[in-house]
């Protein structure tokens, strides 16, 4: 049996699948942050190329990849899909476990597979620079690498925090060219403000936000990128679920239930809502799982409703799940996974039933990396963990059923540059955070009344 399945280039789906045409009912309008009135595309054309506009509202089912982004993905892709033997025999499972390895990418994630797209779009409107913000440093060095190939500036503001604590991620934007500065900064308006209140703040992802969006109001010559929750990022990611289900055919395999982490919800709903089109179709009867961490608990703890984007209310009003703007999770080690809200694709797939969530403590998660990495090699970044905790857990309940069943999950991205997160499992110095109930429902007081 065959342990790594592969596709070759010329099979690479040449199409996005858009779930918003498979929908029971539209997705509700995003706002406008001041008047709350539905954001006209005048107000997103400021920082967004029309073509990403048109594919955030487009109910086309299917949507052409431009053969220049095709070029670009097959630096890395199709990327391999696994059977983990190694994982299924040390689980003593019934159950087949196949994972897609999205950590062959030069970013080391899925990130890339829309920062390509995006980057190109812009090009293609004549932008030359493009400004956003970063936690961890996945995103950032994603965009850097995509506007190396598509010759675009790019200028990322970085949460001080991680600026001063991951040189390493810092340093590959550089290697392609990108600019990093560390943020709160004295360069925007939004960053001198902070500044001035607190000199030594930390920093913030919606300090962050506020900082590129202010860059991108600002100039002309200069829009914004975000790496997820938007609708056109899950687009461009649903190449992860395309590729699988041609990978699938090959085995004559299909998954029983697939498995995604969930931050913004673009690596899941990449895999996932390819899959979902089948459920909705009615051909296949698959369970969709994503997994969040229990002290960020968006999906099973937040509440469906309209609210803004960031902390500094400058991005679009959407409805999502959201544990409110003002929710500061415990810094857990998965920082892509510390969002307060969630693609509203994800969060209106959750409300239809199509999509179950779980979240687990970070103590769990790290145990399910490092018999993942013993077993089957790879060493996962903290936010894939949570994906593999899910696997394994699926896995289980095969064992005690004593049921045959295929499991699938995202392996979103590798962990070579979170190893300080590993050496504080070793050492002992993780904590698990509940989440803080009285913290959530003051944070869902502040939602707009819309
Ligand atoms: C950013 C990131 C995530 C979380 O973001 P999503 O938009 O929810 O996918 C998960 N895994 C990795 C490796 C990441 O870099």
């Amino acid at each position: 049996m065959e342990r790594k399945i592969t596709l070759t280039e010329k099979e690479m789906p040449k199409q996005w699948y858009n779930i918003l045409a498979d929908l029971s009912s539209p997705i509700d309008p995003p706002l406008h942050p001041v008047t709350l009135e539905p954001a006209t595309p005048d107000l997103l054309s400021a920082i967004f190329p029309m073509a990403l506009i048109e594919q955030e509202m487009s109910s086309q089912r299917w949507i052409d990849i431009p053969s220049e982004v095709m070029d670009k993905l097959s630096i890395w892709r199709p990327s391999p899909m696994y059977r983990a033997y190694g994982l299924e025999q040390a689980l003593g499972t019934p159950a087949k476990i196949y994972y897609k390895w999205e950590g062959v990418s030069p970013a080391g994630s899925h990130k890339p597979n829309t920062a390509i797209a995006q980057a190109y779009y812009n090009k293609k409107e004549g932008i030359n620079k493009l400004s956003t913000e970063t936690g961890a440093g996945q995103w950032g060095s994603s965009l850097s690498l995509a506007g190396s190939m598509f010759g675009i500036e790019v200028l990322v503001y970085m949460v001080k925090c991680s600026y001063d604590m991951k040189p390493s991620r810092r340093l590959m934007m550089e290697t392609w060219g990108g600019k990093c500065i560390s943020s709160p900064s004295n360069t925007t308006d939004s960053g001198r403000n902070i500044l001035k209140e607190d000199p030594n703040c930390p920093g913030s992802l919606g300090i962050a936000i506020s900082e590129a969006v202010e860059v991108a109001l600002k100039n002309k010559d200069t829009n914004y990128a975000l790496g997820s929750v938007l609708n056109h990022v899950l687009l461009h990611q649903s190449v992860i679920g395309l590729e699988c289900k041609e990978q699938f055919k090959k085995v004559g395999d299909y998954p029983d239930v697939v498995i995604g982490c969930v931050g913004g919800g673009s690596n899941f709903g990449g895999i996932a809502t390819p899959f979902a089109y089948d459920k909705i179709h009615g051909s296949k009867n698959v369970r969709l799982v994503a997994v969040e961490p229990t002290a960020c608990p968006t999906l099973t703890k937040g509440i469906y409703a309209y609210d803004y984007g960031d902390t500094a209310k400058m991005a679009p009003v959407v409805k999502m799940h959201t544990l409110g703007h003002d929710f500061v999770p415990a810094s857990i080690h998965a920082g892509g996974l510390r969002y307060h809200g969630m693609a509203p694709i994800v969060s209106k797939l959750v409300q239809e039933n199509l999509v179950e969530a779980v979240a687990y403590h970070q103590k769990p998660v790290f145990d399910a990396a490092i018999l993942f990495a013993k077993t089957e090699g790879h060493i996962v970044a903290p936010e894939t963990a949570h994906a593999v905790k899910g696997a394994i857990e699926e896995a289980l309940k095969a064992k005690e059923e004593g049921k045959e069943r295929t499991i699938l999950f995202n392996c979103s991205g590798h962990g070579h540059f979170d190893m300080t997160s590993y050496q504080k499992y070793f050492e002992n110095k993780l904590e698990d955070f509940e989440y803080p109930e009285d913290e959530i429902k003051k944070a869902l007081l502040k939602l707009p009344k819309v």
